[in-house]
């Protein structure tokens, strides 16, 4: 999977809580650019402007739409909306091990995006 690591915030703007997918190496290149501080266009620097600004303030897509009048990968973004909370809530009740089922073959019902905010909580 490409996209294996999710950053959670929520828009200061209409307060909805959103998640954006990162690859791996992006996901470290945040956690330095958390941990050291930098400009973010040089710490994430192929990562797209929406994706850098939302890791930065916090504004969601929609908001960046508004604000900015553009949005970029809008696929790379979600928000508790895109979860099926039956589906993900009856796949923990059903398994002892979450992290175990979820590398297993059980996780095929899961959608990406749920797959992804239960490997985030677990
Ligand atoms: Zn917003």
């Amino acid at each position: 999977m490409e996209y294996s690591k999710i950053v959670k915030k929520e828009c200061p703007m209409c307060g909805k809580t959103y998640f954006v997918k990162l690859t791996e190496v992006e996901y470290d290149q945040y956690k330095k650019y958390i941990a050291y501080g930098s400009l973010i266009q040089n710490a994430l620097s192929n990562t797209s402007p929406t994706v850098r600004e939302f890791l930065k303030t916090g504004y969601c897509p929609d908001c960046q739409k508004l604000l900015f009048g553009k949005c970029e990968q809008k696929e790379l973004f979600f928000s508790y909306d895109d979860i099926r909370e039956d589906v993900t809530k009856e796949f923990c009740e059903r398994h002892e091990n979450i992290l175990d089922a979820l590398t297993s073959d059980d996780a095929d019902v899961l959608t990406e995006e749920e797959w992804l905010l239960l490997m985030y909580e677990f």
